[in-house]
């Protein structure tokens, strides 16, 4: 059955890209006849708030939207993160980074000519890693785009159906070993966010372009953990009147904000092309 969902993180209040995102989801659902799941991205527990969850529930029934319920709280569910993250570690896909922000920074801008921006790296030799570890010093989990190369022969059969684009070949080096458990956390995005996806029954992700570069990440973790493949849809970003688009900094274009200066749902629905 069609099943899609818009998934926020409470990290602030929503604005009026996000209400075109929930709304082209949601109403993708109805033409469907399928399912529309809300999910609450929180894993990240320094920048998340619950007044800001709290006001994402508040906001989309403004909107008028309505959703599957129980709605799925992602810091309520790490033992499925973890279940996924034990066994890409004992497929021999993952290695602990024990590197700060600034040595990652150092180590990309070190690559030879400059050729790449993203982080590639690789297990420390056995003996440093032990005694990091005796140390306590902590550390992240990255996804080896090697290892991940060597078990499915190559990236060129990887591929994923895009509404927009077709069938776009999967380019995961675009994001380098990405991190998939966090130093604070021990789960990141990429990973939590793929197996939400198979776990929630997602037939079509739709969401922000800005987002296209993930999916070509996601797509491979499916292909590593024998899931499911979606398919994706990335909608336009919305710009305000500068041509920038909408972000979490533009307050005066939160949702609650043009409540309060008396826009209607219907007024944001229509403005935003969905009558
Ligand atoms: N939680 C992500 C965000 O708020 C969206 C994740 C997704 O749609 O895949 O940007």
């Amino acid at each position: 059955m069609f099943a899609t969902r818009f998934a926020p993180s409470p990290t602030g209040y929503l604005h009026r890209g996000h209400a075109f995102s929930a709304l082209t989801a949601s109403e993708a659902a109805r033409a469907a006849g399928g399912r529309f799941v809300l999910r609450i991205e929180d894993i990240d527990a320094t920048r998340c708030r619950p007044e800001f969850e709290a006001a994402i529930f508040e906001d989309l029934a403004w909107l008028g939207l309505a959703w599957e319920t129980p709605v799925r709280r992602q810091s309520e569910h790490l033992d499925d993160y973890q279940a996924a993250l034990s066994r890409l570690e004992a497929d021999g896909l993952l290695y602990r980074c024990f590197r700060t922000r600034k040595e990652v920074a150092a180590a990309i801008a070190s690559a030879p000519h400059g050729a790449t921006e993203v982080f590639r790296g690789a297990p420390l030799p056995a003996d440093e890693e032990a005694r990091r570890l005796a140390a306590g010093e902590p550390f992240a989990w990255r996804l080896s785009l090697d290892a991940a190369s060597r078990k499915l022969g190559g990236f060129g059969g990887l591929t994923f159906t895009d509404e927009g684009e077709g069938v776009v070949s999967a380019r995961p080096e675009l994001g380098g070993d990405v991190v998939l458990a966090r130093k604070d956390v021990g789960v990141a995005y990429h990973l939590a966010v793929t197996v939400d996806d198979a776990l929630q029954g997602i037939t079509h992700v739709i969401r922000g372009r800005d987002l296209f570069e993930a999916t070509h990440v996601q797509r491979l973790l499916q292909a590593l953990l024998g899931l499911p493949e979606p398919t994706y849809r990335h909608h336009r970003l919305l710009t305000g009147p500068d041509g920038r688009r909408f972000a979490k900094r533009d307050r005066a274009e939160t949702l609650r904000s043009l409540r309060e200066r008396g826009m209607s749902a219907a007024d944001l629905r229509k403005e935003l092309g969905f009558d």
